[in-house]
């Protein structure tokens, strides 16, 4: 149980940034100790360097003013001062034999460098060598100095201090480096996982979604950072997907509703064809009526099939070069019988010649369907005016003016949906799908239909399409 959950863990983003930040955390911390570390102890180095040459110096003048004996008598007062374990004075002539020397039985293994005598003959300069001797702790800092005339002063010192610094420096980069990794891996964590909070809720949301509630939200803090635009998104993708479901919904209700009226009345009259004794008379009706149910359900469908596959582009267009002047005219001759037959005055508005290239049976279909909604919807005595004009010089604009009961502005970004019908309007015949077929002919030609309307005092549907040339 515990292995898996730090299995998991391991493979989370929070962990793997958290060993990011830890390890260059580290890395740079190294680097700083390293620097520290170069400099202090050539610092110390240095300064013990100085020491040895102050120290030949010194000898060198007591050589000058007082003789030999004097530094002989000097080197070995100076080594039991400071230590013969400490310190260590040899004289040499100039082919490296020793004449005198402090107490050397410590330092027995100590030998003359041949090299550094020849260097410090051939560049007159003081000489250092570093010398490590095995079985002793510290490494000892050897001067060679000529401090007279044709004498060598050999000048040793244990290098203690500058080995106990090491090792406590060592000391020191081994705890604070763990302590350092422990804090860093802490505050590395910490911040990977404040980090990552916000993408966390959007898992969270994601996996309540998927569990079926699609009106969860996830948090947005107001930072205006990352994370707040990939929330940001992911709600407007959200809000977007319950449009669309409840879109489908309620158009799968309607369908399920307009489905079931006629389906009810087939099954009614096929009903009373079973029981009752009816004549032949009767028998023929009933059939007829069934066939007229059925033409009316497959017309449904059809049309449904046809929005759908004009909306998608499937339905390759038959397009061709036409007049819409003339297919204006032609529909509002065609609708002038049921205007009259309902009291309402058709005007039709289309006397110039608009050539679009389009498929003329949409075409029509779609003038038709408007044609038909603003006669349905307007009372007795109204008036329907239709329009052809120019908007601009590449496109053409059909207005279908009613007089009628309007749209109220709730309705009215709805009615192009599918099977949406405005509640006024339920009492007319129609099944709710004339608005969005036209629209889907419309876009299908690069155009568009929208839509201007006052309740009780009519509406304005005005269909844009591109214009060709003549
Ligand atoms: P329907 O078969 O119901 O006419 P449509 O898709 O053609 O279906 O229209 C959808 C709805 O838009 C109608 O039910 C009606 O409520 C409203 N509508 C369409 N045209 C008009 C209009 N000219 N005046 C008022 N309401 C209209």
């Amino acid at each position: 149980m515990f292995l898996k959950k730090i299995n998991s863990v391991r493979h989370t983003l929070a962990f793997r940034l958290t060993l990011w930040y830890a390890g260059i955390f580290m890395l740079t911390s190294c680097v700083a100790f390293l620097f520290f570390y170069f400099l202090i102890t050539s610092v110390i180095r240095d300064r013990t360097d100085q020491d040895l040459l102050g120290e030949a110096r010194t000898l060198s003048s007591i050589l000058r003013l007082q003789g030999i004996n004097a530094v002989r008598r000097q080197i070995v007062y100076e080594a039991q001062a400071a230590g013969e374990k400490k310190i260590f004075f040899r004289l040499l002539s100039l082919d490296g034999q020793e004449f005198s020397s402090s107490n050397m039985s410590y330092w027995r293994d100590i030998g003359v460098a041949k090299a550094a005598i020849e260097q410090l003959i051939v560049e007159n300069q003081p000489v250092f060598r570093t010398v490590n001797l095995p079985d002793r702790k510290h490494n000892i800092r050897v001067l060679y100095a000529i401090v007279g005339r044709n004498i060598i002063l050999q000048l040793g010192q244990s290098m203690e201090n500058y080995t106990r610094f090491i090792e406590a420096f060592r000391k020191i980069f081994v705890t604070t480096m763990a302590s350092l990794f422990v804090f860093a891996a802490i505050v590395g964590w910490f911040m990977a996982r404040r980090a990552l909070a916000g993408v966390e809720a959007v898992t969270r949301t994601a996996r309540q979604i998927s569990e079926g509630s699609l009106k969860e939200r996830v948090p947005v803090k107001k930072y205006q950072d990352e994370i707040d635009q990939l929330a940001l998104t992911f709600n407007q993708m959200l809000d977007r997907i319950q449009t669309l479901v409840t879109g489908i919904r309620e158009i799968s209700d309607n369908i399920a509703h307009d489905l079931k009226s006629p389906i009810t009345r087939i099954r009614g009259i096929s009903e009373v064809s079973l029981t009752a004794g009816a004549s032949e008379k009767e028998y023929e009706s009933m059939a007829a009526s069934t066939i007229e149910e059925c033409d009316r359900l497959l017309d449904m469908i059809n049309t449904m099939l046809v929005i759908s596959r004009t909306e998608a582009g499937v339905n390759k267009l038959d397009a061709k070069k036409l007049d819409i002047g003339t297919v204006v005219r032609d529909a509002c001759e065609l609708f002038q019988a049921p205007a009259e037959d309902k009291d309402i005055r058709l005007i039709c508005r289309a006397a110039g010649n608009f050539s679009i290239s389009g498929d003329n049976r949409l075409i029509q279909r779609m003038i038709a369907n408007l044609l038909d909604n603003a006669i349905k919807y307007t009372p007795a005595g109204g008036s329907v005016e239709v329009k052809v004009d120019s908007v601009s010089s590449d496109g053409v604009a059909v207005s279908v003016k009613d007089s009628g009961i309007g749209i109220s502005e709730e309705d009215r970004p709805r009615i192009f949906e599918r099977f949406y019908r405005c509640d006024p309007s339920r009492s007319e015949a129609g099944i709710g799908l004339g608005l969005s077929f036209a629209r889907a002919i419309a876009r299908a030609h690069g155009g568009d239909i929208v839509v201007a309307s006052e309740p009780n005092r009519g509406s304005i549907f005005t269909v844009t399409l591109p214009k060709t040339g003549l």
